[in-house]
């Protein structure tokens, strides 16, 4: 008989996770307690389990393990700078055609402002993405950033999705070498004031569903590509899974394994710098027992060993139909959101961190979520264009009280973070690292 990390107990979570050991769910139950590797057969099982709850508690455990009582959140605002794009993905309500009702850019003038309401009001990040605006000169994105560094310096920019990326490389004619296209394009908006990659475009990473839902976005290898060569840069990037519209659970599960696969690559260097022991296949994982892996230990930017950027954090999201070419379809349930971001906790061991997107899981369901795998909320936001949800206004945004009171609801302790992840000691305003 395999011996337990830990003594099973009877209360909370805890007593979920008992009967997870005490269920057909007990050779994965073990495992994570142990701190071993799910293999794809197990994320399989725990999509087809109906015991979703000690699904939930097997992902708060590793979550436990490795953020203890912490939960994040940031301030910060989001600017979506225009909705023209050259591609119409058939999930997708945010686009528009040139010319086309409600169709838009902002100009730099508009740019600086919305920079400025952002530092005004205290925000550490600005998120900013976009359509594929196929007249939009490359200039146009360096000058963006370029403005926003003039007039909020301390702001961290997350700007730009793999698709956005590619479409640079493309406009500005350096795709015939895809890597250094790709390199050639990161460089140069690192130079003008580029932090880090969100991480949207990756929706599901399948070729069928590709070719049905988004034919013409960049594939996988594309994706992976422009987030390799990023953290190679030195930049870190985070991932994105869209889920509940016409992919399979194991889609999902091999969206997963992708992103797991190229993680091992990036932490190798580092884990064995830091003495962790990779696992026979070269597995790098994060998430097992105190005694192998010390929650003090994640990656975090400028650790001994860590040259490259890296993910920090995967963003399972749910899709919404609304006004969409798919809007015959249900979209996910609230069990279905649970379990997927319980599964993602489970399958990503070597990503740091988990993130219920607020604003698109809605506030209550990413409170619940801190108690099944989820350590992080997002932000603030204010002005979300891309998703709205049931119809609603575009202008979204919660307080900081909000956030706080969420997490503080949930049993854990709100910790206000930078997009890096470092902890932010705030004054009012004024904020520092
Ligand atoms: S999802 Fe992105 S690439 Fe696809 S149509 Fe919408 S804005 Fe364009």
């Amino acid at each position: 008989m395999t011996t337990l990390a830990t003594p099973p107990s009877a209360t909370g979570p805890d007593r979920l996770l008992d009967r997870a050991l005490a269920s057909p769910l007990r050779g994965i139950a073990e495992k994570v307690q142990a701190g071993r590797r799910l293999s794809p057969e197990d994320g399989a099982t725990l999509f087809r389990t109906p015991d979703v709850h000690a699904v939930c508690a097997m992902a708060d455990l590793v979550r436990r393990r490795m953020h203890g009582d912490r939960a994040y959140y940031n301030v910060n605002r989001h600017i979506n700078y225009s909705n023209v794009c050259a591609l119409s993905c058939k999930f997708c309500a945010f686009f528009r055609k040139e010319g086309e009702d409600g169709a838009y850019e902002m100009s730099l003038d508009q740019i600086r402002a919305e920079a400025a309401k952002a530092a005004e009001g205290g925000a550490t990040e600005l998120h900013i993405v976009g359509g594929l605006h196929p007249r939009l000169p490359f200039d146009y994105y360096t000058s963006m950033l370029r403005t926003i560094r003039e007039t909020a310096p301390q702001i961290h920019i997350k700007a730009f999705t793999a698709v956005e990326i590619v479409h640079l490389a493309r406009i500005t004619r350096r795709w015939k070498d895809r890597a250094e296209g790709i390199r050639a394009v990161l460089q140069d908006l690192k130079d003008a004031g580029l932090g880090s990659l969100p991480g949207g475009g990756a929706e599901v990473f399948d070729d069928r569903v590709h070719d049905e839902a988004y034919r013409g976005k960049i594939r996988s290898d594309e994706w992976l590509d422009v987030h390799r060569v990023a953290h190679e840069l030195g930049l870190n990037t985070n991932a994105t899974m869209l889920y509940g519209h016409i992919e399979q659970h194991g889609d999902r599960l091999h969206h997963l394994e992708l992103l797991r696969t190229q993680q091992d690559r990036t932490l190798r260097d580092w884990a064995a710098a830091q003495g962790i022991a990779d696992q026979a296949d070269g597995a790098v994982v994060l998430s097992g027992p105190a005694a192998s892996y010390p929650r003090e230990r994640l990656p975090m930017p400028g650790a001994a060993g860590l040259r490259t950027g890296y993910f920090q954090t995967i963003i399972p999201l749910p899709f919404f139909p609304d006004d969409s070419e798919l809007e015959r379809l249900p979209g996910p349930s609230g069990l279905e959101n649970l379990r997927t971001l319980a599964v993602a906790r489970l399958m990503l061991d070597n990503f740091p961190h988990v993130k219920a997107f607020w604003i698109m899981q809605t506030l209550p369901m990413a409170q619940v979520m801190l108690q099944n795998g989820a350590d992080d909320l997002d932000g603030t936001v204010v002005w979300y264009d891309i998703t709205k949800l049931g119809g609603s206004s575009t202008h979204q945004e919660v307080s900081v009280g909000d956030l706080r009171r969420a997490i503080r609801e949930a049993g854990l302790e709100p910790i206000e973070r930078d997009t890096l992840y470092r902890p932010v000691m705030r004054d009012g305003r004024a904020w520092r690292i």
